[in-house]
């Protein structure tokens, strides 16, 4: 973590008119074609290295008391991008903006910005309110004190003032770091994977934490992550970024509704994708009301039906005789073979190979079933079998249209 101070206030930006951006008053974040480069120039013998471009050309805002969350595989960029916000890396060009003002030229620690990694980096020799107190040491000491004292309580530390670090959890090492980079109200909040190091279950915890703690003190924040449960959970909006690029940014409802595209959807985990027909069946997200072309008549790409990771239902036994198509699966009914079943999250996933249509082989997938008591039949009431043969039928809920 490193606390910079604020700057001087800015003045106002002129209003923002470009297109995939929301109109707005120029009041925060502003990144605006952004590239950042690594090496390059001249190579032995006269040859020029061109580097790599980790970010190349990047636009997005961050609204006041906005969370947004960098998501993408590893080597995309988002650590680059954030680096470059943060001015812990060059920008090669584009600008990075706050409040309007340019911040080309302005140091990492007159920014304003707090940052945190993935290790807290925390004081050994301090306790654990000493390292919260780090960032605020010109405070008046009682007004430090109840500052360390609310922050605590803020990131679910309460009384653990007095602990030395080296007896901490890693999640209360996070914790701390938390509210140490709170601590001087940055205005701007980086968080670089600060959950990664811990284990999953620990995660998900903290990750609700987190979110809660930015929202109580209203902080404007960044979050870069690779697990897109992470970043729906904190961020009010999801950048997803790949090969430098931003693919998509929505609040994380409708990136998981309605992904713009393939590469989109099979990061946020969907499973499988097979050719729609033209017209789209009915029921389907995405498909219009009266089902007579597609939605963009512009787009000429036949539509994929992407299919979610909860997109699939064990339907009942394969039997030999037709069983009626379960009601909302816009028709698409697969035989599939079983090849073995897992208890998570409060239901039977089903691992099954399905013939899809269109494909060449068959494609290894997930289907739900419901445990006992609920109204989705499986073979025998139980779980069925390896090497059993069901059918599998598309839950629309679970599923999305992508056209590229
Ligand atoms: P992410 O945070 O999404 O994992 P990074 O921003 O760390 O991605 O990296 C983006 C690309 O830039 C990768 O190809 C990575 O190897 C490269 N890169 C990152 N940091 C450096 C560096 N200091 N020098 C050279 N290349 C780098």
């Amino acid at each position: 973590m490193v606390q910079t101070d604020p700057a001087p206030a800015a003045h106002a930006a002129p209003q923002d008119a470009r297109p995939g951006t929301a109109p707005r008053d120029g009041a925060g974040l502003a990144v605006r074609d952004v590239v950042v480069r690594y090496g390059g120039g001249g190579g032995r013998g006269g040859r020029t290295d061109p580097g790599t471009t980790a970010v190349a050309g990047v636009t997005l805002d961050v609204a006041p008391g906005e969370v947004l969350a960098l998501l993408g595989p590893s080597g995309c960029g988002k650590s680059s991008l954030l680096r470059a916000v943060a001015g812990l890396e060059p920008v090669a060009a584009g600008s990075v903006t706050w409040d309007g003002r340019d911040l080309a030229g302005v140091p990492v620690h007159r920014r304003g910005f707090g940052l945190m990694f993935q290790e807290g980096q925390l004081f050994p020799h301090r306790d654990v309110a000493g390292n919260v107190a780090y960032g605020i040491a010109g405070l008046p000491r009682a007004e430090r004190d109840a500052r360390v004292t609310e922050l605590l309580d803020v990131v679910g530390l309460a009384g653990y003032g007095r602990r030395a670090v080296a007896t901490l959890s890693g999640g209360e090492r996070q914790r701390v770091a938390l509210a140490r980079s709170l601590a001087p109200r940055p205005r701007l909040l980086l968080l670089d994977e600060p959950l990664s190091a811990l284990d999953r279950g620990l995660r998900e915890r903290l990750a609700l934490d987190l979110r809660e703690a930015l929202r109580a003190t209203a902080t404007t924040a960044v979050f870069v992550t690779h697990d897109h449960d992470e970043a729906f959970t904190v961020a009010d909006r999801v950048a997803v970024m790949d090969a430098g690029r931003l693919l998509q940014v929505a609040p994380p409802e409708d990136l998981w509704r309605a992904p713009t595209s393939r590469r989109v959807a099979e990061f946020l985990g969907y499973q499988a994708f097979v050719p729609l027909p033209d017209p789209l069946p009915a029921g389907l997200p995405g498909a219009p009301a009266a089902p007579d072309r597609y939605p963009d008549p512009t787009d000429d790409v036949p539509p994929l039906l992407a299919v979610g990771p909860r997109g699939l239902r064990v339907l009942a036994p394969h039997d030999g005789g037709p069983a009626a198509p379960d009601a909302g699966t816009a028709g698409a009914v697969w035989d599939a073979t079983v090849v073995g079943s897992v208890f998570r999250r409060g239901a039977v996933e089903v691992t099954v190979d399905v013939a899809l249509p269109g494909a060449d082989g068959p494609a290894r997938l997930v289907a739900l079933a419901a445990p006992a008591g609920s109204a989705v039949p499986v073979p025998g009431g139980t779980v069925p079998a390896p090497g059993e043969r069901v059918r599998v039928g598309v839950d629309p809920a679970g599923c999305a249209v992508v056209r590229r």
